[in-house]
């Protein structure tokens, strides 16, 4: 993705693994061949690998340079998790040296925002050091949504997985050093930053949406993992906590930005990332790259 302007704030993306990733039949629980088919040439070519037969994936963090701030907004998933296949990808050096080729340094971050807690979103907000998980950005605040936080606190406490040990070994730690702001829904941060709540992907998700000088962008988390779910909103993962909210959420977002310049910034959308929704349909819209 190429660096991003939205008034006097710039917006990087580091990614920590890109390219074909899984079979939208195995993805999508819903998945219909017809549908599919009937959408394909409407679909960016950068989404899907035909070759393949895979889905074209990334994994990337979006670093936000306001005036006064730096903030991450999502953390892939991190080192030494110890987490099995796929999320064991290897060469996640990547996404240190992406960050620090930006200029940017860990000491530099002044907040870490996660749109939820999942894995893949929480992954850098720790580091392994002498055997105990310590906070990564040692200047930062990190942003987790007071009941998302909750909600995990309650299935670690059951032993449940998820969060298996992302509960432990990415937030609590966070928590426990002090540096956590657990937020409601109205937060804000300065005259920059806001949340949307897109529940349903997890139990509290939340869009991360950014402004200045009358533009705007969102970050827009995990509310959908590939433009095909502009086509076909019903279609959600098999990891959603809750399909039916996570269609809703879909739905009204996406007629909320849709025929508008508002820049949309899914976590998992292939390169170049960064797009604009239409409507074309009840229900259904489409996502173009922003090229130029
Ligand atoms: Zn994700």
């Amino acid at each position: 993705m190429r660096q991003v302007k939205i008034g006097d704030i710039t917006i990087d993306a580091v990614i920590e693994r890109e390219g074909p990733w899984r079979r939208p039949e195995v993805f999508f629980p819903m998945f219909d061949q017809a549908k599919w088919d009937s959408h394909l040439a409407s679909l960016e070519p950068e989404v899907f690998d035909a070759a393949l037969g895979m889905l074209v994936m990334t994994y990337q963090t979006f670093v936000v340079r306001t005036p006064k701030h730096t903030i991450l907004v999502d953390t892939c998933t991190g080192e030494d998790k110890g987490h099995p296949a796929p999320f064991d990808f290897p060469g996640k050096e990547r996404w240190r040296n992406e960050l620090f080729a930006l200029g940017v340094s860990f000491e530099q971050i002044d907040y870490v925002f996660c749109t939820h807690l999942h894995i893949d979103h929480t992954g850098w907000n720790t580091t392994l050091k002498d055997g105990r998980w310590v906070p990564t950005f040692p200047n930062a605040k990190y942003i987790f949504h007071k009941k998302e936080y909750a909600a995990w606190e309650a299935e670690h406490k059951k032993g449940n997985n998820p969060p298996g040990t992302v509960f432990r070994d990415n937030c609590l730690p966070i928590v426990e050093a002090g540096q956590a702001l657990l937020v409601d829904d109205d937060y804000q941060l300065d005259d920059t930053i806001t949340l949307t709540p897109t529940p349903g992907h997890s139990p509290h998700h939340c869009c991360v949406n950014i402004f200045s000088r009358g533009q705007k962008a969102i970050v827009t988390g995990d509310m959908m993992h590939h433009p095909i779910q502009c086509r076909e909103t019903s279609w959600c993962i098999g990891a959603d906590w809750n399909m039916e909210q996570s269609t809703a959420s879909r739905r009204s977002f996406l007629a909320s930005v849709a025929d508008t310049p508002t820049l949309i910034m899914p976590i998992h959308f292939a390169a170049p990332t960064v797009g604009l929704v239409t409507s074309d349909g009840p229900d259904r819209f489409n996502y173009r790259f922003k090229r130029d």
